[in-house]
């Protein structure tokens, strides 16, 4: 879809590089900003950032990690990922199965949300999907009828855990009661070609200890059913530093998690892991332009109903940082703002407090970094206010002629 807003640079300037699949892709932040000359906010695309965190993922966890894709379902943060190695996919609605399986042929997709429409699940298993997740029994029947009692299922029992540490807690709605679990578990033994259990420890956990937690009261449900189990998935949740958040690094979830499959019975079982936030937030930012400052208040093009809801709803502390419009060096004094978004709804604001440079003036671009994840797929389209303008940022930034544009020329090769 084309939006008569999306300008593109018509002569390369000294920032272009080429595409980055369907991406303009540049050098620096500030040449993108200037050369889209974009009237809606912009999101910046880091895909070295995004190869480099799909490796730790992908060498550092034992088992296959699999890519919520709710958290950035762009295209080419979905090639990106695939080129690096990711072949799992986790996806919660028939458009996210539509969506990978249009794009990555040779993707698998596991449908793990615990409830789905009948059409939905009809649909996804004439597309090739075999993984469902399910917390209770009546979807578990529904999975059964809508495939035709198939006979090559891979069945997840969705458990609801507790476990503290996240910031986000997501066991609230989803996840059957453990002293119901022992019993699904039976049943869909008899009726799974693949049989596992998955749990969610809520999004931005910031304890390796809640993983270990909910692996040993998925042994207790396990041990209890009596059954032998094939794969267990210990669901997303892997943290991302924020400022006044700086969790464990990736690599003492993956001991802590590898530590307790072995010491609670799992040390055989397939393993699998969801990340969504911790693969994409620190490949992507927002950057939203002040189009009027009044006092403290900062009124910028992109707001709650757009990419940035969890700066203003949930109130998450982004790293920050600023592009002027002139290109003036700011001042070293900081203010601290508050942040309105372009709809005309009072509830479009973001009390912050954001610190910023007290210089901020209109027309300046202010930088909502570590928006990889739930910023992009957020948008509303509410008053006329979104972005499609996304843009692919290269990481040498300092030394824009060390980069051959051929090499990022090179989109992802699909294999189908
Ligand atoms: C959202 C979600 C994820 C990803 O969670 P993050 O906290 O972003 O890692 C993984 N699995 C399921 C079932 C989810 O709903």
């Amino acid at each position: 879809m084309q939006v008569l807003e999306i300008v593109r640079p018509s002569s390369p300037t000294e920032d272009f590089r080429g595409q980055y699949g369907e991406l303009n892709c540049y050098s620096s932040i500030r040449g993108a900003i200037e050369a889209e000359a974009s009237n809606d906010s912009v999101h910046l695309f880091f895909p070295d950032v995004l190869q480099d965190k799909a490796a730790e993922f992908l060498t550092g966890f034992r088992g296959r990690s699999m890519y919520a894709v709710k958290a950035n379902p762009h295209a080419e943060v979905l090639k990106t990922l695939y080129t690096a190695g990711v072949r799992d996919f986790d996806v919660a609605s028939i458009r996210e199965v539509e969506l990978v399986a249009g794009l990555l042929p040779g993707a698998k997709l596991y449908f793990m949300h615990p409830i789905k429409s009948r059409q939905a699940i009809q649909r996804a298993y004439m597309m090739g999907v075999r993984a469902f997740a399910f917390d209770h029994m009546d979807e578990l029947n529904k999975i059964l009828e809508e495939t035709g009692y198939a006979e090559d299922l891979e069945l997840f029992l969705r458990l609801g855990v507790s476990a503290k540490g996240a910031a986000y807690e997501l066991s609230g709605k989803f996840g059957a009661p453990l002293d119901m679990a022992p019993m699904l578990l039976s049943r869909a033994r008899q009726v799974a070609m693949k049989l596992g259990v998955s749990f969610h420890v809520g999004s931005q956990c910031m304890r390796p200890g809640a993983f270990s937690e909910a692996i040993l009261q998925a042994a207790a449900v396990v041990g209890h059913a009596g059954i032998k189990l094939d794969v267990i998935d210990v669901g997303g949740g892997f943290p991302v530093a924020y400022p006044g958040m700086e969790p464990p690094a990736l690599d003492s979830y993956f001991q802590t998690i590898h530590s307790a499959l072995d010491m609670h019975g799992f040390a055989d079982a397939e393993t699998l892991c969801e990340p969504g936030r911790a693969l994409v937030a620190e490949s992507g930012a927002v950057a939203a332009r002040v189009e009027l400052r009044k006092g403290t208040d900062l009124y910028l093009n992109d707001g709650t109903y757009g990419a940035l809801f969890d700066a203003g709803v949930p109130e998450w502390p982004f790293p920050l940082s600023l592009i002027t419009a002139d290109g003036r060096a700011t001042l070293d004094e900081t203010s601290f703002y508050r942040c309105f978004g372009p709809t005309c709804d009072s509830c479009d604001k973001m009390e912050g407090p954001f610190p910023l440079p007290v210089d901020v003036a209109e027309g300046d671009w202010v930088i909502f970094e570590h928006l990889g994840a739930y910023g992009h797929t957020m948008q509303a389209r509410f008053n006329g206010f979104y972005s499609e303008t996304m843009v692919a940022i290269s990481r040498e930034t300092d030394t824009p002629n060390t980069i051959s544009v051929p090499t990022l020329v090179a989109a992802p090769t699909l294999i189908a």
